[in-house]
């Protein structure tokens, strides 16, 4: 009987060890792309390239609050591409 019971509790551990082990694996996971998301949020802010219609792209300009001479859109920065 004793031995039946020992039994019954090494599988259940076994259960137990082997969900736990999915668990962990899974906030690893979450943490990995928690660490990501964070690394991206810390990066230094994108520099400003050039404003353009997001309609005509061929339209630049230098300075922020500009027109689109064709659609009259406003101007959207356009960030300098980093690595
Ligand atoms: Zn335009």
């Amino acid at each position: 009987m004793k031995k039946i019971l020992l039994t019954s509790i090494l599988v259940l551990a076994a259960g137990l060890a082997c969900s736990y082990q999915n668990t962990s694996q899974a906030e690893n996971a979450g943490d990995e792309k928690a660490k990501t998301e964070t690394s991206t949020a810390t990066a230094p802010a994108p520099k400003v390239d050039h404003y353009t219609c997001p309609m005509h792209t061929h339209i630049r300009e230098d300075k922020a609050g500009g027109k689109c001479p064709i659609c009259n859109m406003d101007l959207e920065p356009v960030f300098t591409k980093s690595k």
